[in-house]
């Protein structure tokens, strides 16, 4: 097959101005971390991109006791439309610096441009203006009377949506009347910086909102920091793991989002073009470093290989390389440990005898790179039908019945997305009713919206992100069970909140 060449369309990097090292966001200034520094390098050419602070513990002391005092004397005191407006004004401007910081985050985490410009910004600024309309509106939000804000929230998120899990963190968080310590992931914490900015463009009182940079040890001073009374992480399972173990026994209120080996389950009547550009989706958006990413193709078998035919010419069409190309639909991997991580998973799939496809591709001669790949021929005891890969790499397995269909689906430790491809609505919904999913796509995939709730069963974690879901996690609550307070749900709480509840 032959294909018309594209010239190359780089988006332009002038729109940025950067500065050569970023300190800390404490108390509405930049200020020197007192760790070692570390570089922020772009994956798709390993050049540096500027020079980012480590937070040790006295630093994220003074992070936590900005955003005390900023609770105590400002914050809790405003009223919730003196809230809303500052949040506002802060989707305005992100509006405004949208080519900037879509440019930025591509720079720095290698996913393409065509996903910072029309999926993680737009979004970052959709999850402001939702949650600033909620400010004052707490009591009408379905928790309970007179809902109160918790204090002062740690949260700690990962590298795969920067910007974007930022805003899903902070946004419900001041919506409710906390202040944040907020630390973005060390590979990717431009954005962070440059949102840093924008707060004090907004005029958010000093304090409310603080980022502190650094790797695993700032994190964990943060989380674990005496005066903090919400935790909130998204990461690795492992990580989240050891979290809720430190945290339990601390009256802190835990949400943690995270990891995923979400089912994409084709049905013989699904309509098949837009399967396969839902499967292709559903695995490549930003490299499959997605924790709801379709990384389990579950087809249904009868059609198993006109869907792997079609497939494999559908990603023969994908273009690899320059995440700065407008044309590019595949970036680079976040970093060289994730790639290795990714190299080493997809040679156990070969070596446990699953059969391994990627259509050519041309790499760039520096940078994280990994070919999007698809194995046929996976058992359900393969460890990448079980393992999440957090890569481009695709496990294909087959069913035969619905039923089948859905306990393969659910044969996961983990619970956190799943799609159904179907042209019949009962189908559908019968199907969802039965997995084990925090959320279930019907006919698309990977599709968020600020108003929809998203988290975990089982090791995916627990709490909700989203909606009014998102708000019950910074809110003291009752009458309503908020998501990620197990221990005070109320007896009459029950799981009715459709997928909206925890396990
Ligand atoms: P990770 O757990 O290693 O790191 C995530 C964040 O936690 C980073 O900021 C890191 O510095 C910090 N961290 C590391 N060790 C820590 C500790 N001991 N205490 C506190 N913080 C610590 O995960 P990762 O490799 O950066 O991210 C990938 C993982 O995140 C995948 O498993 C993915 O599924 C998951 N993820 C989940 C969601 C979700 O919403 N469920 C979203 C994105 C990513």
């Amino acid at each position: 097959m032959t294909f018309l060449d594209y010239a190359p369309a780089p988006e332009s990097t002038a729109v940025l101005s950067l500065r050569a090292s970023y300190g800390l966001f404490i108390n509405g200034e930049f200020v020197d971390g007192r760790g070692d520094g570390f570089t922020s390098i772009s994956p798709a050419t390993e050049k540096p991109i500027a020079q980012f602070s480590t937070a040790n513990d006295a630093d994220v002391d003074t992070a936590v006791i900005a955003a005390r005092r900023a609770y105590d004397r400002t914050w809790s005191k405003l009223s919730g439309s003196d809230r809303g407006k500052y949040l506002f004004r802060i989707a305005r401007l992100v509006q405004e610096r949208a080519r900037e910081l879509a440019v930025a985050e591509t720079l720095d985490n290698g996913k393409p441009i065509k996903e910072t410009r029309d999926v993680d910004i737009p979004l970052v600024a959709a999850w402001f203006f939702y949650y600033a309309g909620w400010a004052d509106k707490l009591d009408y939000a379905g928790l309970g009377p007179a809902p109160r804000s918790l204090g002062v929230a740690a949260q700690v998120i990962p590298w795969n949506f920067p910007l974007l899990m930022l805003a899903w963190k902070i946004a419900p968080a001041l919506a409710a009347g906390n202040t944040v310590v907020i630390k973005p992931a060390e590979t990717t914490p431009l954005t962070a910086m440059i949102f840093a900015e924008i707060l004090q463009q907004a005029d958010l009182p000093p304090g409310v909102v603080n980022i502190i940079t650094g790797a695993g040890a700032t994190g964990s001073a943060l989380v674990n920091h005496g005066d903090v009374n919400k935790v909130a992480f998204t990461g690795s399972t492992g990580v989240g793991r050891a979290i809720a173990k430190s945290t339990a026994g601390t009256g802190k209120k835990l949400t943690l989002e995270l990891g995923g080996k979400g089912a994409n389950i084709v049905f013989d009547d699904a309509p098949m073009d837009q399967a396969i550009e839902g499967i292709v989706t559903g695995i490549f958006f930003n490299q499959g470093q997605v924790c709801c990413a379709g990384s389990r193709l579950l087809v249904q078998e009868n059609i198993h290989d006109e869907v792997i035919e079609r497939l494999k010419k559908r990603m023969s069409t994908l273009r690899v390389g320059d995440p700065l190309d407008k044309n590019t639909d595949v970036g680079a991997i976040n970093s060289r440990a994730q790639l290795d991580r990714i190299t080493a998973l997809a040679g156990v799939g070969v070596e446990e005898g699953a059969e391994r496809w990627s259509p050519e591709c041309e790499f760039p001669t520096a940078g994280f790179w990994f070919a999007p790949t698809i194995f046929t021929g996976v058992a359900t005891s393969h460890r990448i039908a079980r393992d999440e890969i957090f890569g481009p790499v695709l496990s294909v397995l087959t069913f035969r019945t619905p039923a089948e269909a859905i306990a393969k689906a659910n044969n996961t430790p983990y619970g956190l997305s799943a799609g159904v491809w179907s042209d019949k609505g009962s189908r559908i919904l019968a199907v969802a009713d039965k997995l084990r999913a925090g959320v279930v796509w019907a006919n698309t995939f990977n599709k968020f919206d600020p108003a929809s709730p998203f988290g975990g069963y089982k090791e995916s974690g627990y709490g909700r992100e989203g909606g009014r879901h998102g708000l019950a996690a910074y809110l003291e609550t009752s009458g309503w069970a908020a998501p990620g307070r197990q221990a005070d749900r109320p007896k009459t709480s029950s799981k009715a909140i459709s997928k909206g509840s925890q396990e």
